[in-house]
């Protein structure tokens, strides 16, 4: 990549929106742009992060380092300049192209009782949740016309993974949650495989902005689990997608003071449990509360309210967990 191209990235993701979506935000402003925050990339008390919308550079005064938004993501995902510059690129394109990919599949939804029916036998069963998660159907075969009807082309529609290498959609009778900067499809079909993501991140912690400043957080790890909770009134709730937390993850858990409670599937192998006590551990380490939640054996929290568990009984649950 030249020095033009370099320049023109750099314009196209200002420094501060990108910190932004990582969530970071400024707690107090200077003059001239600039603002004082937290640092992301050390474990920071007092704000000694300096970010200077004018010029788009950053410079921590706790551990020294700064730079531009590549220097950034070189640092905060720990990686080197050129795949900084690719997964930059990468953010930079997808963005959009995934709002649209999830608009259309939310549409397609109520075209298909069929994905109805199973979000209903998975206990999501309000408009009001649906609206909340974003939730779409891919019926498979005719996102790729959408979106080039849209404008886009259709190598950029390969690069997102939304079309395969032949040029077929990639998630086909999928029900699809949004997530941040990926779209994770659940199969109705028992030939494919149940989980999926589109290449790359995962992203974050699922829907880490609303329950940030909530001193206790559940932590669950499927987004139907997510769902039957915040039904249940549970909005102090969060996601990881899977028991194994990224980096990113476990720095968001870490941001501030708070118990969290880890209602990981009590799988009859016992693997959700060990999970479970691993990650509590690791929290533990890094000075936070933690309690493991001890579902009755065999369930997950979706299977829990799907069978009949109530609010009350999971709060229980909540009370009981060490
Ligand atoms: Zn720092």
């Amino acid at each position: 990549m030249n020095r033009h191209a370099l320049d023109e990235l750099k314009q196209q993701i200002p420094l501060m929106g990108y910190l932004q979506a990582h969530d970071w935000n400024p707690a107090r402003p200077l003059s001239g742009g600039r603002w004082m925050g937290l640092c992301p990339l050390h474990e920071d008390h007092k704000p000694s992060f300096l970010v200077d919308t004018n010029k788009d550079l950053f410079y921590c005064y706790g551990c020294g380092r700064g730079g531009d938004v590549i220097r950034f993501a070189e640092l905060y995902h720990q990686v080197k300049f050129p795949q900084a510059v690719a997964w930059l690129r990468q953010w930079r394109g997808a963005e959009p192209l995934l709002q649209e990919a999830a608009r259309f599949y939310r549409i397609q939804l109520h075209r298909h009782s069929e994905a109805v029916a199973y979000l209903y036998q998975r206990g999501i069963r309000s408009q009001a949740l649906i609206e909340h998660m974003g939730i779409g159907y891919a019926p498979g075969g005719c996102l790729r016309g959408w979106l080039m009807q849209l404008g886009h082309s259709l190598p950029a529609l390969r690069e997102a993974g939304l079309v395969t290498g032949v040029g077929y959609d990639a998630y086909v009778q999928r029900l699809v949650f949004p997530l941040e900067g990926n779209l994770y499809g659940r199969s109705l079909s028992l030939a494919a495989p149940p989980h999926r993501f589109l290449p790359g991140s995962k992203g974050g912690l699922y829907a880490w902005k609303q329950v940030q400043s909530h001193p206790e957080v559940i932590l669950v790890e499927g987004l139907f689990d997510y769902a039957v909770l915040w039904e249940a009134g549970f909005h102090n709730i969060t996601c990881s997608l899977g028991t194994h937390l990224n980096a990113h993850q476990l720095r968001q858990l870490c941001d501030g003071p708070r118990t969290i409670y880890v209602a990981f599937d009590a799988d009859g192998n016992g693997s959700g449990k060990q999970a479970a006590q691993r990650l509590s551990r690791s929290l533990r380490e890094r000075g936070i509360t933690t309690r493991v939640v001890s579902l009755p054996e065999g369930h997950d929290p979706n299977s829990f309210f799907v069978q009949g568990g109530d609010p009350h009984q999971f709060q229980s649950l909540l009370e009981e967990a060490q």
